[in-house]
């Protein structure tokens, strides 16, 4: 029986990655993206973030539209 790893160790400085929430946000030229409580996993440690497949596909949408709204700033909560 394999042991399983029951927390992700950050590749970067060694911390525990832990679930949490953060704040996207995302230059589209001519306005702002920024969206607020993104699930995310977070570093501990160093702070480093990182979103999931289907959190950042959702992400893409939601800056695809705003770009095609030509929104200056465009806030979203998930
Ligand atoms: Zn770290």
């Amino acid at each position: 029986m394999k042991k399983k790893e029951s927390t992700q160790v950050c590749p970067l400085c060694g911390g525990h990655k832990q679930p949490g929430r953060t704040t996207f946000s995302a230059d589209i030229g001519e306005g702002v993206v920024v969206v607020r409580n993104v699930k995310a996993t977070i570093c501990s440690q160093c702070g480093e973030e990182w979103i999931d497949n289907p959190t950042a596909q959702e992400l893409e949408t939601v800056v695809a539209d705003a770009r095609q709204k030509r929104l200056q700033v465009e806030v979203t909560t998930f």
